[in-house]
């Protein structure tokens, strides 16, 4: 049975993109192949984490376990069985990290009835065609040359074309250094694949380290993306105004 090193597990409410407000349960696994400069969740970078942090119950009233990494397929299982949420986000660091674990869970997961969202960085392509149909929806992060000093266009693109497969929708997180440039570069791409494809624009939540964008910004940003494509949304993080984890 395959194993993997985890970050955590927690019930909460999806915080970003187009299934925001859903209950989930979220399995953060470790690592992660990209350094955004944005990054919210480094503590997942390393690897091989000695520790998986499990959360039972509610924020503000929940437990804490600390289990030894790596865990088992039917471990990580039994974990999820615990929380109601219909959902399971897989979530990282970067989750197509661990191919051959997710080509265990995800269907596992969904012959117990729970719909599986991928949250990925749009990468790894062939580790994603590995599970993409055990997958029910894929948010897939687009990764601007401002955030990852590279062009990913090409990288992005080929993922994508295995992502359509599925219910997918396309994420971009702009800041206050996001060009119009990068911005329509990115829905050319998405267009390229499918312009139905929905694009969300995220801007960046205030913290040390991070140039804020605005409102009158952000307006320009989504004028851009309308030009190439049908569906541009800006959605922020909904946890950071709910003050939760
Ligand atoms: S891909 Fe995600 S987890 Fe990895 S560095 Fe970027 S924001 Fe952080």
């Amino acid at each position: 049975m395959a194993e993997a090193f985890v970050a955590e597990i927690m019930e909460s409410i999806q915080g970003e993109g187009l299934w925001m407000g859903c209950r989930q349960a979220f399995v953060r696994l470790c690592g992660c192949n990209l350094r955004c400069a944005y990054c919210d969740t480094r503590g997942s970078w390393g690897q091989h984490q000695p520790e998986c942090q499990v959360y039972r119950g509610w924020e503000g009233q929940e437990t804490l376990q600390r289990l030894p990494n790596p865990l088992a397929v039917d471990q990580l299982l039994g974990l999820v069985e615990g929380f109601s949420a219909p959902w399971v986000a897989v979530t990282g660091g970067e989750p197509l990290l661990w191919p051959a674990f997710l080509g265990e869970l995800l269907p596992a997961l969904r012959a117990r009835g729970r719909r599986v969202l991928l949250e990925t960085n749009g990468t790894l392509g062939d580790a994603l065609a590995r599970v993409v149909h055990e997958v029910d929806v894929i948010s897939m992060d687009f990764k601007l040359p401002s955030a990852v000093g590279e062009d990913l266009r090409e990288t992005h693109r080929r993922f994508l074309c295995r992502a359509a497969e599925r219910d997918v929708y396309v994420k971009v997180v702009v800041d206050g250094a996001t060009s119009d440039r990068e911005v329509r570069e990115a829905a050319e791409c998405v267009a390229a694949v499918d312009p139905l494809i929905p694009l969300v624009l995220q801007p960046v939540s205030p913290r040390e380290g991070a140039a804020g964008v605005g409102l009158a910004r952000l307006g320009e940003l989504q004028r851009v993306a309308l030009d190439v494509l049908d569906d541009v949304r800006v959605i922020p993080q909904l946890h950071r105004y709910l003050g939760a984890r």
